[in-house]
């Protein structure tokens, strides 16, 4: 899962992102504790957010690979007439999983 949050400097304010293994909070607080301290890629300075203010999104990465498999399958498929279901469900489906489990994340967060 990536975790976005903006920088804390205000005169950069930019998002950054993380990576984490879990996929809720309740295992992001095991995984890496309540707070996180990183480094802004863009200006250098620590940002310290507590774990409630990360936000996850879908990721992209994978839709687009869903979609890139869809386009193969549709020209190794050509022929066999299965096309237009196949090319169309597969990314939907994996764009729609991905954003549930970023909206999942969202949603619940931990109280401390
Ligand atoms: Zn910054």
């Amino acid at each position: 899962m990536k975790l976005h949050y903006y920088c804390s400097s205000p005169s950069c304010k930019k998002l950054n992102s993380i990576k984490v293994e879990s996929s809720n909070r309740y295992d992001l607080k095991k995984e890496i504790g309540t707070e996180i301290n990183e480094r802004c890629k863009h200006c250098g300075n620590h940002t310290k957010r507590h774990i409630n203010r990360l936000h996850a999104s879908p990721n992209y990465i994978i839709v687009i690979g869903g979609l890139g498999l869809a386009i193969i399958a549709t020209i190794l498929l050509w022929d066999f007439g299965l096309v237009s279901t196949l090319s169309g469900t597969i990314p939907i489906a994996i764009w729609m999983s991905e954003e549930k489990k970023a909206s999942a994340f969202n949603k619940v967060l931990i109280r401390d």
